[in-house]
Order: structure tokens, then sequence, then C-alpha cells
């Protein structure tokens, strides 16, 4: 069975397993660097994205990482997992850790103070008519796309919210906190390859 790791180191790490299964596949907790290996994908969560580009660092998973993301290993970020991946943060903490590997630029915290948190439907074409009932926590945008990024949903006059390079995916929503799996499924799919 296909094993989808999901860093454990701060967020929905529970609510990413219980997805990672509802889309057909295992669900590990990563805790450290030796639960890297073996792995088929990983997901990481949401959280601060300082915090855990911090942790990865002091725990050194930073450079693993690193490798598994430039040898084409499948990740699937949300939220501070889609900072963690950018090969460009607009406003980055002071010392603020990253793994990269996709070509995008986010802004961190990107929907302003009144609108922190929000629900939206948002349109997702590669996942079928139906809107995707997405939950913006204090949410990044992506602000700028390089060479090889497809983006996949947008809101707010074109924002944004999701795109794919590779095998790499990212939503600055949390699909975690619904009951709709269609993505995780697609990430599975994805390192299946069958997507
Ligand atoms: N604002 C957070 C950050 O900059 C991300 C928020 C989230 O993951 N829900 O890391």
């Amino acid at each position: 069975m296909t094993a989808i790791g999901v860093l454990a180191l701060q967020g929905d790490v529970r609510e990413h397993a219980r997805m990672v299964r509802e889309a057909g596949a295992t669900a590990v907790p990563v805790k450290r660097a030796d639960g890297l290996t073996s792995l088929d994908g990983l997901v990481i969560p949401g959280g601060e994205s300082t915090t855990i580009g911090k942790l990865l660092r002091r725990f050194g998973m930073l450079e693993p990482l690193r490798s598994l993301v430039e040898s084409g290993f499948p990740v699937y970020g949300t939220c501070a997992g889609m900072i963690l991946l950018a090969d460009r943060i607009e406003d980055a903490g002071v010392d603020q850790p990253s793994i990269g590997g996709m070509n995008i630029a986010v802004r961190r915290n990107a929907f302003g103070r009144q609108r922190e948190s929000f629900e939206a439907d948002v349109d997702v074409p590669v996942l079928g008519d139906e809107p995707f009932p997405a939950i913006f926590i204090r949410a990044p945008v992506i602000e700028g796309v390089g060479e090889g990024v497809d983006i996949l949903a947008s809101v707010a006059g074109e924002r944004p919210v999701a795109a794919r390079q590779g095998r790499l995916l990212v939503s600055s929503f949390h699909p975690e906190l619904t009951d709709d799996a269609r993505l995780h499924r697609y990430f599975v799919d994805m390192v299946e390859g069958r997507s």
C-alpha cells in the first residue's frame, strides 16, 4: 500500500492522516529524519512556517527533505507547508529556514487582518465541477509563478491559492478541516502516477 508521511512537528497531523487514509493510502506520522525513508510521499501541514522550519533544522530534516524534493519525491504542502516549499518568500521572518523546490513566490498572511480566517467555495478544475470548501487561516497567497508551475485554483480576483509543479502540490487553504478528501486523493493519484 502507498505510504504517505505526515510531518508531525506542528499542525493538523491527525486530520491530514484521516484524509490520507480516506484517499486510500497508509498515513505515517513523521517526527524525525529516519522516518522519511521508505515513504512514497509526504504531507506538510499548516502551522507557523518559521517555527516548522526551525524544528526541521533542529531535527536534521531540512537537508534530507531538500534532497528528496530535488530527486522528485512527491510533497503536498498546505498553508505553512506551502510557504516551506516555495523558492521565494516575499516577507520571510528573520532567519526563516525553508525547503524550497517549487518555482513560486509566496506572501505570508496575505489576506489582511479582518479576513485572516475565512471560508470560500473555490473552483479547482482538476477536482471536477463541484467547488472545494476551502478554509483559509492566516493564509499565504502565491504572488509569482515561474516555469513549470500550474495554478490549480484562485480566489478574490485571481489570487492563486493552489498550484502544482511536477510532483509538488501546494494549497494555501486547509482541506484537512473539511470532509472533502478530493485534494488528498489528487495527491495520492499523483504519488501513484495516475495524475
Ligand atoms: N501564517 C502562517 C505562516 O506564515 C501560516 C498559517 C497556517 O499555516 N495556517 O507560517
